[in-house]
């Protein structure tokens, strides 16, 4: 589609896609975990899909959150600045994430939690995209694989925009740079 703005935002996942990404996740999370598990999400972006998620699910579940800063921008490394709440010492655990890029995240905080001795630990994210992986993470239950795009929507954000956007979008990183609230217009129009 093209915006007000002109400028192109190809939608990856309409929010009918995206519900029945959900209960495919959720159908295989609750498989696999008969005895319930702790939902961890990363804040922010995780927030809708584990939501939705928990929802979905038909096993007990627990949620409590992690947050992180990055030390410096670019780099990668990353900083905890919420821990869990909740003792996941012999618990199952599922870390949600909005989206595994480099995995460098995914891998500091997969770090993190196993210092909590969990009973088993997996790496759940919405979208998953390999390309630039730096860190030898393989995320156990994907919403969806995208080869190269730069997605917003469905809690992923351009600084700070687009999170509540309904359904995940491709868009031009240049035209964000250039006007972060280019695709504002989307959010009126579904
Ligand atoms: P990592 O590179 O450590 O796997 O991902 C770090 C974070 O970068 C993600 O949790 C996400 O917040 C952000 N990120 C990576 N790729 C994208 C993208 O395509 N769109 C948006 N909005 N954020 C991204």
């Amino acid at each position: 589609m093209t915006d007000a703005a002109g400028s192109d935002l190809r939608i990856l996942l309409d929010s009918r896609g995206i519900e029945s990404t959900v209960e495919r996740v959720a159908a295989d999370v609750s498989a696999d975990h008969n005895d319930g598990v702790v939902l961890v999400g990363v804040l922010r972006g995780s927030v809708p899909f584990l939501a939705d998620l928990a929802r979905a699910m038909s096993i007990r579940v627990r949620i409590d959150f992690l947050s992180i800063t990055p030390y410096s921008p670019g780099t990668g490394r990353v900083r905890l600045l919420k821990d869990l709440d909740i003792d996941v010492t012999g618990r199952d655990v599922v870390m949600v994430e909005d989206i595994v890029d480099t995995g460098l995240t995914s891998e500091f905080l997969s770090a993190q939690l196993n210092r909590r001795n969990p009973r088993r630990l997996s790496v759940c994210t919405f979208v998953d995209r390999p390309v630039r992986r730096a860190a030898p993470v393989r995320p156990d239950y994907v919403g969806i694989g995208i080869p190269e795009e730069f997605v917003i929507g469905y809690g992923l954000d351009y600084e700070g925009r687009y999170r509540n956007l309904p359904m995940l979008a491709a868009a031009n990183p240049a035209v964000l740079k250039e006007n972060p609230d280019a695709h504002i217009a989307a959010l009126y129009r579904f």
